[in-house]
């Protein structure tokens, strides 16, 4: 399996940020040129700090800021745990009066590089505010406090000279001990990561940064020699140089690279630990000259071990079994997150996803796929039973949640508890469910020609009589196509009057007081092939995943990408001599000499047993190779002559990429005589699920 070229700019970024900070507190030039270290420690190592707000204000703003209640909580812990590890040193110090620690925990922080993570709450609070105004007033804003911060840090010496000006910053100082906090610095680097600003040409950029960092770096040594800092935080030009810094570094990254944004927060945690450690240490071995009094020494020192200690507890941390050991089907979250963006371009303005997760999402994993959907930002899923949808439920995915099928009308009370919608699919079954004496949320399915569920969508008087049942509450009404796949005239004469016949019942119940709440009838073939509808949802469930149900051709193209792939591994290999037979009924066998690889999945995991005699093939080493024989409940054979260096451990794709090559669920699935939909979702619990975010 050949990777893709990947640099995950701005997670490895994050690393040279935590170099930085750690350069911050260790001023490592001090040895060879103090004003060498004023320009590293105190002009350019400030870029760390708005570095990582502004990815975190990325992040949310890319997302609608809905991620924000998690990323608080996330921040709230590692913070709690952060005061707990660096109670020791405050002690250590001295203490700290009972008096001090409310404010030092809500805003100076109680440790001093800790300042950072009540500034990102109260900030990424703040900035949330602001962006309710609009990107350019809450810029606007953002961009004044921070102004009003300068004036508190770098520039506190000129500012102050102005009475009032200073009688307002010893008010402000009364209540912090600097202006670089959640009020007058973060909300800025936090709206500036959200807008994103991306300049097209990475040249560009480049060049942007060198000339901000080039003036903020006379800005800086002006400042120095007029000896007017009362902190060096803040300057003008600095972000103007995020700005570019974060264009540059945004044009370059493609994916994500977890390791790096984990061991960057660790070693940021760690290293005043590691400071004392190394200070504590050199003393005891009598190398206080080496480790403590030369600058560079003491800053090697307090890296190597702020690193090995991140990385160390980074070991600690459960990882996950490796479960590529047999077969697993490898689930793409950023081709996900990319396919509902596309799809959503395809819908009309006021129409958004309702995403299809019966069936386990597809054999995708209905909890992650639906967990990083709501990170997108869907706020409805449509499943196919009570079962499916109380799992989502209790798995903590919020938003509204349709069961599509029937569900027998005693479960009432279990869909009330788990706050389920409930599809309705004919009259006998709205009357039976309002007689459970229970009050549920119900859409009314209309059959408008597929006659599978639905109340027909000619019979008003059971549609008007739904509204009259007693604690039945019609939030939404819907319908299914059964051949929008089609791009056969008749059949887009039958979708066409299908659309029609909805659109005429919706307006009937909107004139006859029954309003039909939220409306949906778009299913994936639905929004390729007719135009934007619209509705309150669409429906897509194969699109979602990025494959269509087979190959056949649609009006409109999304640039849609696969989610899933299906990889076992080569179990064995052996010779076959000519006249020999391999599997069940020695059903392959052969008069040239052969290689044989066994791999390691079977019928039992969803694969249809036909496919070798389909002309099934698989990739090993990014070739090619025929399946051959009868496929058995947990084993397959493949022909591997062609690849001699095929050997025992190797992946095997079964759907999905392997360097040069590519199989598609579609043709799979047309091997088969069947369509992706149906070979997605057989693919058994028993293939492990591998997440790649
Ligand atoms: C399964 C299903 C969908 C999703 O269909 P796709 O073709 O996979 O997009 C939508 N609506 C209903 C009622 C369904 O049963």
């Amino acid at each position: 399996m050949i990777k893709r070229k990947q640099f995950a700019a701005l997670d490895q970024f994050r690393l040279v940020a935590a170099v930085l900070v750690v350069c911050i507190h260790t001023s490592p030039l001090t040895s060879l040129s103090p004003l060498g270290d004023f320009w590293l420690t105190r002009v350019l190592a400030r870029v760390a700090v708005p570095f990582f707000l502004m990815v975190s204000g990325y992040f949310l703003g890319k997302r609608d800021w809905k991620p924000m209640g998690g990323f608080l909580k996330k921040i709230l812990l590692i913070y709690l745990g952060a005061v707990v590890l660096y109670l020791p040193l405050n002690w250590y110090n001295g203490g700290m009066p009972l008096a001090r620690w409310p404010r030092a925990l809500l805003v100076d922080g109680t440790f001093y590089h800790l300042w950072y993570f009540p500034a990102v709450i109260l900030g990424v609070l703040v900035a949330r505010q602001l962006w309710r105004l609009g990107p350019g007033w809450g810029l606007a804003i953002a961009g004044l406090l921070y102004l009003i911060g300068l004036g508190g840090d770098s520039y506190y010496g000129l500012v102050s000279q102005i009475p009032a000006l200073k009688q307002m910053y010893d008010g402000i100082f009364a209540l912090c001990s600097y202006t670089r906090n959640g009020l007058f610095f973060a909300p800025l680097f936090l709206l500036l990561g959200a807008v994103g600003v991306q300049i097209k040409s990475l040249k560009l950029s480049g060049l942007g940064f060198v000339a901000s960092l080039g003036l903020m770096t006379a800005e800086g040594l002006w400042l120095h020699s007029l000896d007017v800092q009362r902190h060096d935080s803040m300057y003008l030009m600095l972000p103007v140089c995020m700005v570019f810094l974060f264009s540059l570094l945004r044009g370059c990254n493609r994916g994500r690279n977890r390791q790096a944004a984990d061991l960057s927060l660790l070693v940021y945690l760690l290293h005043p630990w590691c400071i004392v450690l190394v200070r504590g240490g050199a003393r005891l071995l009598g190398m206080e000259e080496l480790f403590i009094e030369n600058s560079l020494g003491h800053f090697a020192a307090v890296l190597v071990v702020s690193f090995c200690g991140a990385w160390l507890l980074s070991l600690l941390r459960p990882h996950p079994r490796n479960n590529r050991d047999r077969a697993w089907r490898e689930i793409d979250l950023e081709a996900l997150a990319h396919n509902t963006w596309q799809i959503r371009e395809a819908l009309a303005p006021e129409c958004d996803l309702m995403a299809v997760v019966k069936a386990e999402a597809y054999g995708h994993g209905a909890v992650p796929v639906a967990r990083r959907l709501r990170k997108e930002g869907v706020k409805a899923f449509a499943v196919a039973s009570l079962e499916e949808g109380i799992t989502l439920r209790r798995h903590g995915i919020l938003g509204e949640i349709l069961v599509l099928g029937y569900t027998a009308p005693h479960e009432a009370r279990q869909l009330r508890r788990w706050h389920l919608t409930q599809a309705v699919v004919d009259a006998a079954h709205g009357e039976a469910l309002a007689a459970q004496g229970v009050r549920l949320k119900v859409h009314l399915a209309l059959d408008t020609g597929m006659h599978r569920l639905g109340i027909s969508a000619e019979d008003h008087r059971a549609i008007a009589r739904m509204y009259r049942l007693p604690r039945l509450k019609v939030t939404g009404t819907f319908s299914h196509l059964c051949v929008s796949d089609s791009l056969d005239k008749a059949d887009q004469a039958y979708t066409r009057a299908q659309l029609e016949l909805f659109q005429e019942t919706l307006s009937w119940m909107e004139a006859h007081s029954c309003p039909p709440g939220e409306t949906h009838i778009q299913a994936s073939y639905g929004i390729w092939n007719l135009p934007p509808q619209s509705c309150t949802w669409a429906r897509p469930g194969i699109a979602l995943y990025g494959v269509g149900s087979d190959s056949s051709p649609t009006q409109r193209k999304l640039n849609l990408h696969p989610v899933l792939s299906l990889r076992a591994r080569v179990a064995s290999v052996r010779e076959l001599e000519p006249g020999q037979g391999a599997g069940y009924g020695l059903a392959f066998r052969t008069d040239t000499p052969r290689r044989l690889a066994t791999v390691t999945i079977g019928y039992a995991d969803g694969l249809p047993r036909s496919l070798p005699q389909q002309g099934g093939q698989v990739l090993i080493r990014g070739c090619r190779c025929p399946m051959v024989g009868r496929i058995c409940m947990d084993q397959l054979l493949v022909d591997v002559t062609q690849v001699p260096q095929a050997s025992a451990g190797d992946v095997v794709t079964l759907i999905g990429r392997d360097g040069p090559g590519e199989i598609r669920a579609e043709e799979v699935a047309a091997q088969c005589g069947t369509i992706t939909n149906e070979l997605l979702s057989r693919l058994g619990g028993r293939l492990a699920l591998v997440l790649s975010h």
